[in-house]
């Protein structure tokens, strides 16, 4: 894959963060992502970043539970804006200059999403982190990633996960399932791939921003994978 982006959304889930056990925030694996954002920033890309709120809260696993979804995803959202802020502070203590944008307006801890503000942030090299999704409940933060990319011109989505990319079947149950270099929107929306949820794939496809599903977990893959090197799926 050659170079091909200049600015890029990078979008991690709430498990990203977790590290070794089974809820909530991992400092030393928050620091392990923090480096790799900061060593795509020195080669050169601008960077936003969605981080999700799984290890904290699922606002479906709430309402399994009895709870009102719309209160639970709001519960979640919140859970989001733990994260970035998490993130940003391990990006602040390796040198990296931030901003936390929140859809869900939180005067006292971060700004609000302000589009021409990102901008300005970006312009002066800082990484924007945004938080609270969409802002509405029975949203994801992968749908909130898409927006995002789209408002701010991304030219890729990157999705971190803890494969290397799509496959035929899942990897870890399936020996021999093939993993993709590339794949079209349209089979991935349509074989149900679950790379992100189909909300987030189709606002994508619709606006043209391929998605680059890659292995977070690896050190120094996302450098890697930007510069054309490393191993990925695009989805366009
Ligand atoms: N959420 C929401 N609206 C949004 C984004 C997130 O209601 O625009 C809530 C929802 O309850 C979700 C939770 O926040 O379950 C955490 O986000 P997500 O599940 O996307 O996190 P991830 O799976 O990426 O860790």
């Amino acid at each position: 894959m050659a170079r091909r982006f200049n600015r890029i959304l990078l979008k991690l889930s709430g498990e990203a963060l977790m590290g070794p056990g089974q809820f909530g925030i991992d400092q030393e694996t928050v620091a392990a992502m923090a480096s790799e954002v900061k060593a795509a920033k020195d080669a050169g890309f601008e960077l936003c970043l969605v981080i999700g709120g799984g290890n904290i809260f699922r606002g479906m696993a709430g309402a399994a539970k009895g709870m009102d979804r719309a209160q639970a995803d709001y519960m979640g959202m919140l859970a989001t804006v733990m994260n970035a802020l998490a993130v940003q502070n391990a990006l602040e203590q390796i040198g990296v200059d931030t901003r936390v944008q929140s859809a869900i307006k939180m005067d006292q801890v971060c700004e609000p999403v302000i589009r021409r503000r990102a901008e300005r942030h970006l312009a002066k090299g800082r990484v924007v982190i945004f938080a609270a999704g969409v802002g509405s409940p029975y949203f994801t933060t992968d749908t909130g990633a898409a927006l995002r990319a789209a408002e701010m011109k991304c030219n890729a989505l990157f999705k971190g996960t803890s494969v290397d990319g799509v496959y035929s079947a899942d990897p870890k149950k399936v020996k021999d399932a093939k993993r993709f270099d590339t794949i079209g929107f349209d089979r991935v929306l349509a074989e149900d791939l679950k790379i992100m949820d189909a909300a987030a794939v189709a606002l994508c496809r619709d606006n043209d921003i391929p998605i680059v599903v890659f292995n977070v977990r690896q050190p120094g893959n996302l450098a890697k994978v930007l510069a054309g090197e490393g191993v990925a799926t695009i989805v366009q």
